[in-house]
């Protein structure tokens, strides 16, 4: 088994979780961008968010992501971010969404620019 994600969800590569259930578990991110960065996935394999049809599925991973920004205190605002695919500059090929705050995250894309 190659992806990151999988691996951790085996319990084969360590990682702080801070929510699991039947179908979804949480861990922080290894290089957090925001003093609160969370990684809500899902247990089984899906490459990114164009593959996800599971409606129940769906409905977890964002009740789950809601739930750690209330249990992070995040009242003062939150990101939720899913990259998918190249263009989104999507790094591990393993659906996940990501909960971002605890400071200011500014505007949500870059100014347009070349490339
Ligand atoms: P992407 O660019 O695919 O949306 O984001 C992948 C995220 O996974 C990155 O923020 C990266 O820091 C995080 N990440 C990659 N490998 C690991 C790991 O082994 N453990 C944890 N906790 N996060 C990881
Ligand atoms: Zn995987």
């Amino acid at each position: 088994m190659s992806c990151i994600f999988c691996r951790i969800a085996a319990g084969e590569i360590p990682s702080t979780k801070v929510h699991e259930d039947e179908l979804v578990f949480a861990i922080r991110d290894i290089r957090p961008q925001a003093p609160v960065h969370l990684l809500v996935i899902p247990k089984a394999h899906l490459g990114s968010l164009s593959e996800l049809e599971d409606e129940a599925l769906a409905g977890r991973l964002l009740s789950v992501a809601a739930r750690l920004a209330r249990a992070e205190k995040l009242d003062q605002g939150w990101r939720l971010i899913a990259n998918s695919g190249a263009h989104a500059g999507q790094e591990v090929a393993h659906l996940h969404l990501h909960v971002l705050g605890g400071r200011k995250l500014g505007r949500m894309l870059p100014a347009a620019g070349p490339g």
